[in-house]
């Protein structure tokens, strides 16, 4: 059963509730503040970032989970970060390395063998 988000439009706070099938639930209250206006939030997990949203969401400070480095699609974006932080163009033969990892990380290992 999928889990959503809500947020509550008077106080902010966002409520979680498992939903059941595809309608939206009618009868949902903050759990903070008893509210009844509640506005779905796209969760991070579920919400489908474009590779560029996720570059420009990319902050090296902040500490990174394992889902993260789990991510095939966040390899690189350190590296695509620091160009762009430089004014760098990444070239394209960058980009092509980059795309390959993404879509084959395993390849990075079958490389290094050679
Ligand atoms: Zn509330």
């Amino acid at each position: 059963m999928p889990i959503y988000e809500y947020k509550c439009t008077s106080c902010g706070g966002v409520s979680s509730f498992f939903v059941q099938g595809f309608r939206e639930p009618e009868d949902l209250c903050c759990q903070a503040c008893g509210g009844k206006d509640l506005k779905r939030v796209i969760s991070r997990v579920n919400y489908h970032q474009s590779q560029s949203d996720r570059l420009s969401s990319y902050d090296p400070r902040t500490r990174k989970s394992g889902d993260f480095y789990r991510d095939s699609r966040n390899i690189g974006l350190h590296a695509e970060h620091m160009l762009q932080k430089a004014g760098v163009k990444p070239t394209d033969e960058f980009k092509s390395k980059i795309e390959n990892l993404r879509s084959d990380p395993s390849r990075v290992i079958k490389d290094s063998d050679k």
